[in-house]
């Protein structure tokens, strides 16, 4: 048995900002995370923990070696018996909080996938680490209305966004065409250090619950941070009224 909802979450309730109310909207909000790597393995954990009521997760990879020092979810274990990151993902996390519906989902996400993994969803969380399915995620969000959070990493700097398509700015206000992979490289070109995920993961996943709890409540510039300065940045970003993708809103 999991026990009482009300006691599983009493510490967060307490927390003001959510509330039993907040509580409510979390229990009743359905999400979806594209990409279960180093930001996803901590985003779904935060929101698995906390009671949002379904969280469905999709990554077509299984866990590597090298994967092991940042992908808090996975072990040695699933890496020898090749399990799919979201098959795994959600294995842990449905022990975790058997309250939540985790649904794992291996596969891949493009404009013919994500209508189908999406259809269901209230908003989107990117676990990702390319532009290209980032596009993807930001023109079907702008076209639905439906909030998402995007976020990255490299070595010790990262970077968040949360987009409610029609009020501030989309992804692609900010990159308007996809970077030339040499100008986005990915940590298994440049690196990355785990703490520097835990930090922006973290504020990804707070990004979900307040656009579930209290929307007004969201980061509305571009948050820049780098874990060895141990800065933390919000710079406005314009929205851009030729925007390709939101710029008919
Ligand atoms: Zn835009």
């Amino acid at each position: 048995m999991s026990g009482d909802p009300l006691e599983r979450y009493s510490r967060q309730i307490l927390v003001p900002q959510i509330g039993r109310a907040g509580q409510e909207r979390l229990s009743a909000a359905r999400v979806g995370l594209v990409g279960c790597g180093a930001l996803g393995c901590v985003i779904s954990t935060h929101l698995v923990r906390a009671g949002v009521g379904l969280v469905r997760i999709v990554d077509k990879d299984c866990p590597e070696i090298h994967n092991l020092h940042r992908q808090i979810l996975f072990t040695e274990d699933h890496v020898a018996r090749r399990i799919p990151k979201a098959e795994a993902a959600a294995a842990v996390l449905s022990g975790a909080n058997s309250q939540v519906a985790v649904e794992p989902v291996v596969g891949v996400i493009d404009e013919k996938t994500l209508p189908r993994f999406a259809e269901d969803l209230d908003l989107l969380v990117d676990g990702t680490d390319n532009f290209p399915t980032r596009f993807v995620m930001n023109d079907y969000a702008v076209r639905r209305g439906m909030p998402w959070v995007y976020g990255g990493v490299i070595r010790t700097s990262g970077m968040s966004m949360t987009i409610l398509p029609g009020d501030g700015p989309c992804l692609r206000c900010l990159v308007r065409e996809l970077p030339r992979p040499e100008h986005s490289p990915n940590a298994d070109v440049a690196g990355v250090l785990s703490t520097t995920v835990a930090v922006l993961a973290s504020i990804e996943a707070g990004e979900v619950i307040k656009l579930i709890v209290d929307p007004d409540a969201r980061n509305k510039g571009l948050v820049l941070l780098d874990i060895w300065d141990l800065t933390l940045d919000r710079i406005e970003v314009p929205r851009d009224p030729d925007c390709p993708s939101c710029g008919g809103l």
